[in-house]
């Protein structure tokens, strides 16, 4: 009688010595639970989404066996170890922006991502402060909210056609608003 691994196929006289042998197979799949394994696979899935269109979700089964396990499984760590802002987001942005896999752990990639990120805040958030200013001049003024809001939205669609505009912009929402608030 012999004891066979289901990954490897390597047979053992006995049932012990099976239980200890540990194969690259059987240590991907020991590992499936695993947080950065977890992670690698979702970036796996999105890759194929992203890139290929697929719709149906690859099965742990085929990562396993995918020459680009370690590839993934390494920036998932990766992840991990740099605390990285929004994981998800950075995963769409390493495929969305074409850059190479063995690319994906590099210090670069990761302050290209960051500073992406903040240009975005920095609109959204100048946006959100222009609102806030335009609400307290209606308080202030007793004029209806919607005269200033108006104003703002002229603004916004004047600058969106650019996004650099929309970013330099979120300081001329807050000169508008600082204007308004003296007349
Ligand atoms: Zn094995």
């Amino acid at each position: 009688m012999s004891f066979e691994c289901q990954f490897c196929k390597k047979s053992f006289k006995r049932e012990k010595t099976l239980a200890v042998h540990l194969c690259e197979q059987k240590r991907r799949w020991i590992n499936r639970d695993e947080k950065y394994v977890r992670l690698g696979f979702l970036a796996y899935n999105r890759f194929y989404e992203i890139t290929q269109g697929a719709t149906k979700q690859k099965t742990y089964e085929h990562f396993t066996k995918s020459n680009y396990y370690t590839g993934f499984t390494r920036f998932g760590k990766h992840t991990l170890e740099i605390n990285a802002i929004d994981p998800e987001r950075f995963i769409d942005f390493v495929i969305t922006n074409s850059i190479a896999l063995d690319k994906w752990c590099s210090d670069a990639v990761y302050e290209t991502y960051i500073r992406e990120l903040n240009k975005k805040e920095t609109a959204e958030r100048a946006i959100e402060r222009g609102i806030l200013l335009m609400q307290q001049w209606s308080r202030e003024n007793d004029r209806p909210y919607m005269y200033s809001l108006g104003k703002l939205v002229g603004l916004v669609l004047s600058i969106g056609s650019n996004q650099v505009a929309l970013v330099h912009g979120s300081f001329l929402i807050v000169i508008v608003a600082v204007h308004l608030l003296h007349h």
